[in-house]
């Protein structure tokens, strides 16, 4: 299904549900996390409604290359500092043991200076 009208990120890229975009494209939306727990924090989503990467099939390859370059080019704009000293990280949280909470696949952009909120390891 390429909307779910249930998903609540779903409802974001369709401007149902209120969001802070960092960028949109006829593939992929970003947008800050709404509790972030980093100095930077926002999500990369691809806009058809895949739950999680457990459901990635060989025609998402493309969408999911073009959020994993994008990734850099969005975090060095909303925040992150250069690398080495800098950088960012990428979290995929898949699942219930993977630690899901929202069911349309969604990848973390985290940065900015430690000490975080959470995750400082
Ligand atoms: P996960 O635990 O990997 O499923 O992460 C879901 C993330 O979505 C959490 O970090 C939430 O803070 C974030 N989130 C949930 N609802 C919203 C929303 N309406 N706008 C922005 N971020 C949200």
């Amino acid at each position: 299904m390429a909307h779910d009208p249930n998903c609540i990120f779903c409802k974001i890229i369709a401007g149902e549900i209120p969001s802070r975009k960092v960028y949109e494209d006829d593939d992929v939306f970003a947008f800050h996390d709404i509790a972030p727990w980093a100095p930077v924090h926002f999500l990369i989503i691809p806009k058809r409604h895949i739950p999680s990467m457990a459901q990635l099939a060989p025609d998402d390859a493309a969408v999911m290359g073009k959020i994993m370059t994008l990734a850099p080019q969005l975090a060095f704009e909303n925040g992150c500092r250069p690398y080495p000293e800098g950088g960012f990280r990428i979290m995929i949280n898949t699942g219930h043991d993977g630690g899901q909470e929202v069911r349309h696949l969604h990848v973390h952009v985290l940065g900015g200076p430690r000490p975080w909120s959470k995750g400082n390891d």
